[in-house]
């Protein structure tokens, strides 16, 4: 088969690569409807994380179960499913705290942009959905794979009530889903910081009611503007630089709440400043597994319309323009057909 591997900055590849193959009892094949390019996998395009030898690439994933490995019983070929960038037991004591990506056997799952995909650990994993989708449904049953989940865990992990006040900081698609996860969980007033007038339109059919242009220190003043001075009550950070953090920690009141999701790159914290700012900070790798039932059955039901994220779709084999469109942010998020 032919898949997605990543040499260096900037060069993406598209090209033969070994069709995956069960390896232990637990995992199973599945043959992707529908896989895209993440806003992490930027990362390392962009050479900010290094890439030290030839990397498949892609982590986000549906699709069908063409084979399951012997000790596999709850998911069967022809079943369509949807899992996560790790894989999970789902059975130990980190799992059912609902931290599966902190799972005791967790093993990230790569060479998501291909037609063919190895998950290990399937019965843990894969969800099935209720039915195989009619083709409009799948881009919104992807985003749940990866690019949801993490937006609702950012909304969940800063504790988003009903009557809230949240800021999200980040107009990828990560942070526009925080902006959808933190209306479904009934926020009162959603403010979204972004400078681009398409991502603000987004963000605002997502549900958004206020959109800040400002970033940094001046971002932060027009939160407190808009808060009476006080502050929100929670605020996402969906990027991952110190800018991005700080100004999260900065724009929440005294007792409020931090989620940090993006990726850290070069982000440190000052202890007297997290001291007296006096927030909760919770963040990291998503547990999507814990939220993919009900995200699922979200999408199945048509409540919500996450897929909207994807503003350019191409053939796989044009994967390596889904990655320039993005890091030139032409596109929000590319959709990749194999
Ligand atoms: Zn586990």
């Amino acid at each position: 088969m032919r898949g997605t591997v990543l040499y260096g900055t900037g060069d993406i590849r598209f090209e033969d690569t070994p069709e995956p193959k069960i390896t232990k009892p637990t995992d199973a094949i599945i043959r992707l409807a529908a896989t895209c390019v993440c806003g992490s996998d930027l990362w390392s395009y962009r050479g900010i994380s290094p890439v030290n030898q030839p990397t498949p690439m892609g982590h986000e994933y549906c699709g069908i179960v063409e084979e399951a490995g012997s000790a596999v019983r709850t998911v069967k070929p022809g079943q369509f499913v949807i899992g996560s960038f790790f894989a999970s037991d789902n059975t130990c004591p980190h799992c059912n705290f609902g931290y599966q990506s902190s799972c005791q056997q967790r093993e990230f799952v790569g060479g998501a942009q291909a037609p063919l995909l190895r998950v290990p650990l399937a019965e843990g994993t894969l969800v099935p959905t209720p039915g195989v989708p009619a083709k409009e449904m799948i881009p919104n049953l992807l985003a749940t794979s990866d690019v949801l989940g993490t937006g609702w865990f950012a909304a969940d992990a800063a504790n988003v009530r009903p009557g809230m006040t949240v800021a999200v900081v980040g107009d990828g698609a990560v942070g526009l889903l925080a902006v959808l996860s933190a209306r479904q969980m009934g926020a009162e007033r959603i403010i979204a910081m972004s400078r681009h007038e398409k991502r603000q339109n987004l963000a605002l059919e997502f549900g958004a009611t206020d959109i800040v242009r400002e970033r940094g220190d001046e971002g932060v003043v027009r939160i407190k503007d808009l808060t009476k001075e006080v502050g929100a009550d929670a605020v996402l950070e969906c990027v991952g630089t110190e800018e991005s953090m700080m100004q999260a920690i900065r724009s929440t009141r005294p007792g409020g709440y931090v989620s940090y999701v993006g990726v850290p790159h070069g982000v440190e914290l000052r202890g007297d400043e997290l001291f007296l700012s006096h927030v909760h900070l919770h963040g990291g790798p998503a547990p999507v597994r814990r939220f993919l039932p009900k995200l699922i059955d979200l999408v199945w039901t048509e409540k919500i319309h996450p897929g909207k994220v994807f503003d350019l779709a191409l053939p796989l084999d044009q994967v390596a323009e889904g990655y320039r469109a993005m890091d030139e942010r032409r596109a929000i998020k590319a959709i990749l057909q194999p």
